[in-house]
């Protein structure tokens, strides 16, 4: 059950509950700021009710799956605000989640429907692809509302972020390297790789190009041989991957897997991946990383390439690869301000990251308000 908190609902702007008795629609959106540009976010289709029906009876099986559905568009909302703010971008945070099984109701009609409370907040909230969501439904989606990013087709279109996440998460190790092992190239340096999916796969890529020694697991066969295809990788087990002798672990697979159960057996000193909400309890696990010794580079500052490589596409404007890429590139000196400030503070990478965050985002409402005045 979802922990609600005090940095639960934390300056949000605005919450839309959207439904579709024809469709099944059952959907949140969720704006959490808008001071810096539109709120840009991931549009999330996840059944929170199934993992409940095991042990409750529908009803109340529905009612806490939509906790856990508010719970999540809140807190990832939050998230692409910071994200946003930390990559230096014209947008502000959003999140959207649909309650529900996206292969027994992701149909056009209902992605439509979606579309059309999208289209009601005005160009405030533009979604985008995630968990759940297909390129097609966000087509569907896209003939009812303008609000739509990261499509592959049209003028302004962007394509497939993942290269530009895993060139961030790249030069985000490097920085780490640098912060943490006083060396300026990877060559030696041993990195283990958790998930060789879109990102992952670009990474190890980047890695050998670099000369770092490459430690790869998946749980799907054919992502380690797409992984062994690209140079001389060893291959551990999905479930000890955290724990092997390394100087970076990076994680770009699921979510959560930065917690006490892990944490006190991460050998690396350095955890530096592209997976979103890598720490299960914020504040905590970061904290307890930064007590081990180990440095964390905060995942939103990490990962933000692709939504620095949409940002264009939300503005409808032309943007050389040179100007995307130099801006994905000042991932590593953010991440340097934040791991200088964690060691001069002696607080965790995490709290210091928010705090920057949250001060972007005051200063730009704050001129917003006063040159609106
Ligand atoms: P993906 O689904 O293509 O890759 C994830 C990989 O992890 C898959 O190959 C999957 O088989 C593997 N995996 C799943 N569970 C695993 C486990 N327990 N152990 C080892 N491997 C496991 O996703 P992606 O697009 O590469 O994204 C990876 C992560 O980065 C996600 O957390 C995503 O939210 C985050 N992220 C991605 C982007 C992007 O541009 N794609 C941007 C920002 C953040």
């Amino acid at each position: 059950m979802p922990v609600f908190d005090s940095n639960s609902f934390k300056d949000h702007e605005q919450i839309a509950f959207c439904a579709d008795n024809e469709t099944g629609l059952k959907a949140i959106i969720a704006v959490h700021s808008t001071a810096l540009g539109p709120a840009a976010g991931g549009l999330r289709f996840w059944d929170y009710t199934a993992s409940h029906l095991k042990t409750a009876p529908t009803q109340i099986a529905e009612t806490r799956g939509e906790q856990d559905a508010i719970y999540d568009v809140l807190r990832l909302s939050r998230g692409m605000s910071y994200k946003n703010a930390m990559a230096g971008l014209r947008l502000g945070g959003g999140k959207s989640v649909i309650i529900g099984n996206p292969k027994e109701l992701g149909t056009p009609e209902l992605m439509k429907a979606f579309g059309r409370y999208v289209q009601r907040l005005g160009g405030s909230y533009y979604a985008a692809e995630d968990v759940g969501t297909t390129p097609e439904m966000l087509a569907a989606a896209a003939q009812t509302t303008s609000y739509v990013s990261g499509l592959d087709d049209g003028e302004f279109g962007t394509g497939d972020p993942s290269p530009h996440t895993a060139l961030g998460v790249f030069i985000g190790i490097k920085a780490a390297v640098s912060h943490r092992l006083g060396k300026d190239n990877l060559q030696g340096i041993k990195v283990a790789v958790q998930g060789v999916g879109h990102v992952g796969l670009y990474l190890v890529e980047h890695l050998l190009g670099a000369g770092a020694e490459v430690i790869v697991t998946d749980v799907v066969a054919s992502n380690i041989e797409a992984a062994q295809s690209k140079g001389n990788v060893t291959v551990v087990s999905p479930d000890g991957v955290h724990a092997v002798d390394c100087d970076v672990f990076a994680p770009c697979a699921l979510g959560g897997g930065l917690n006490p159960k892990t944490i006190k057996d991460i050998r690396a000193s350095i955890v530096a991946g592209a997976a979103n909400n890598q720490l299960e309890r914020e504040g905590i696990d970061d904290e307890d990383l930064r007590m081990r010794g180990i440095l964390y580079a905060p995942d939103y500052v990490i990962n933000a390439g692709g939504i620095i490589s949409v940002e264009s596409e939300v503005h409808k404007e032309k943007v050389s690869d040179a100007a995307r890429e130099a801006k994905v590139l000042r991932i590593g000196e953010t991440l340097k301000t934040v791991f200088e400030a964690s060691a001069n503070q002696e607080r965790p990478t995490g709290v210091i990251a928010n705090e920057m965050a949250e001060e972007i985002i005051r200063t730009a409402a704050e001129k917003k308000l006063t040159s609106a005045a």
